[in-house]
């Protein structure tokens, strides 16, 4: 759970004994239990008099991703602000930085459109479309996108739960307060500190209400798979498994696109950058959590890999703010898979939507376990899709997150590698 990476959390008291049991092993423990019930309440064939009972057992998923609607535009403002008004960035390698960063992007989303294009995990069962479902079909302007990038008023975006403006807002807020913040250094004046401290406990401020949401998900969990077992059977599972084959592919491909940019573009041989990694990639697996493995991250490259210091500090702590490519290439997916489920054809021009408010949802999503189960439902709602389907992706995030972050923690470390270069710490100070 978040609270356990949280380095913040004052542990005053102990916790009561159902939270001290890992929220995956309480996800398990709903799973069986929402099989159970829902074989129970019919498997497929649910008797009518049971109707109102099965469909009530949607309400705690439906009350989750509510609550995670809610705070997605919270989330990525304050955290983009954070990010910037607390990192240091140098200048010229900042832009090689950005530069890396959205290249890496860009292809893990491509690579995640590219599979669930090809193997299309959606089709592969099916699932009865609700009838309160909202489908809504949106012609796509490209032109539209960029007019529509600046919001009629500041706060707009965080109402209508739009991304791109959001990131606007935010990257212009981010950037000024960040030169304010130098200005005043340089004159020896503190005015920023407040507002830097502020911004830094609202950060916290979310995150901990985002805990007590994902506290909910193993209720979440066991109301949604034992509703649907209940009216469908376990033909919806079957397309869910499709589309863990499918992610855990395009992460995959992902890993070996990294591995080729970092034997071509850097001195240090992809062998020695996985086994030197291996740590990093753990720690991010077993803790979901890319903020949790930083400090790993970024010893193994220095230690490990034989990285420069000042490269394994760009990548694994500066570009790791802003780079998840496996949450990227998740988000991505999962908006088509949806779409394939339930009938509603992504267009190329919507594919190029989600491309977009992936890429800022993917930065906006602070690394932390669920963040990007979060910031899902922007990229969502940015091509009506229905956000209600995302409660059937939440039986499975808790796996996908830690293979997620493990290829977010490699896309930082491959960014370190890059940011190397071509000759070998000893033969440049030589
Ligand atoms: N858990 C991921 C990370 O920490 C973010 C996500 O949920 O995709 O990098």
């Amino acid at each position: 759970m978040i609270q356990k990476e949280s380095t913040t959390s004052p542990k005053t008291k102990a916790s009561p004994w159902w939270q001290r049991i890992p929220l995956t092993l309480q996800i398990l423990i709903a799973l069986v239990a929402a099989v159970s019930v829902g074989i129970a309440l019919g498997a497929g064939n649910p008797n009518p008099s049971n109707a109102t009972l099965i469909n009530n057992l949607a309400i705690p998923a439906e009350l989750v991703l509510k609550a995670l609607r809610a705070l997605a535009t919270p989330l990525i403002l304050v955290a983009v602000l954070h990010t910037l008004m607390t990192t240091n960035i140098p200048g010229t390698a900042g832009r090689r930085l950005a530069v890396l960063l959205l290249t890496n992007t860009t292809v893990a989303i491509l690579v995640g459109l590219l599979v669930a294009n090809v193997l299309r995990p959606g089709t592969w069962g099916n699932v009865a479309t609700s009838t309160t479902t909202e489908i809504t079909t949106q012609s796509v302007d490209p032109w539209g996108i960029v007019k529509d990038a600046v919001p009629e008023a500041v706060l707009k975006p965080l109402v209508d739960n739009n991304v791109i403006q959001l990131i606007v807002i935010a990257l212009s807020f981010g950037i000024v307060l960040r030169a304010l913040k130098s200005e005043q250094i340089a004159q020896g004046k503190k005015g920023y500190q407040p507002i830097e401290d502020v911004i830094g406990i609202l950060f916290e401020a979310v995150v901990r209400v985002l805990n007590w949401v994902i506290a909910l998900v193993p209720l979440a969990v066991f109301g949604i798979v034992a509703k649907t077992v209940a009216m469908q059977g376990f033909a919806p599972f079957k397309s869910l498994g499709a589309f863990i084959v499918s992610v855990l592919l395009a992460l995959l491909l992902q890993a070996c696109y990294y591995l080729t940019r970092v034997k071509f573009g850097s001195w240090v041989h992809p062998l020695k950058f996985l086994v030197g990694g291996s740590d990093a990639f753990l720690t991010a697996f077993s803790t979901s959590s890319s903020a949790a493995a930083m400090p790993v991250t970024f010893e193994v490259l220095q230690t490990k890999v034989g990285l420069r210091e000042s490269s394994a500090a760009l990548g694994a702590l500066v570009g790791a703010n802003f780079n998840n490519d496996g949450t990227a290439l998740y988000e991505a997916m999962s908006a088509l898979y949806i779409s394939q489920l339930i009938g509603q054809h992504l267009s190329l021009g919507q594919q190029l939507i989600v491309i977009l408010t992936s890429i800022f949802a993917s930065v906006g999503a602070a690394n932390i376990p669920n963040a990007g189960l979060v910031t899902m439902t922007l990229v969502f709602t940015s091509v009506g899709l229905p956000t209600q389907y995302i409660a059937l992706l939440v039986t499975v995030d808790w796996f996908l997150d830690r293979c997620r972050t493990a290829i977010n923690v490699m896309g930082d470390m491959t960014v370190s590698a890059l940011l190397d270069g071509k000759k070998p710490h000893s033969v440049d100070e030589a």
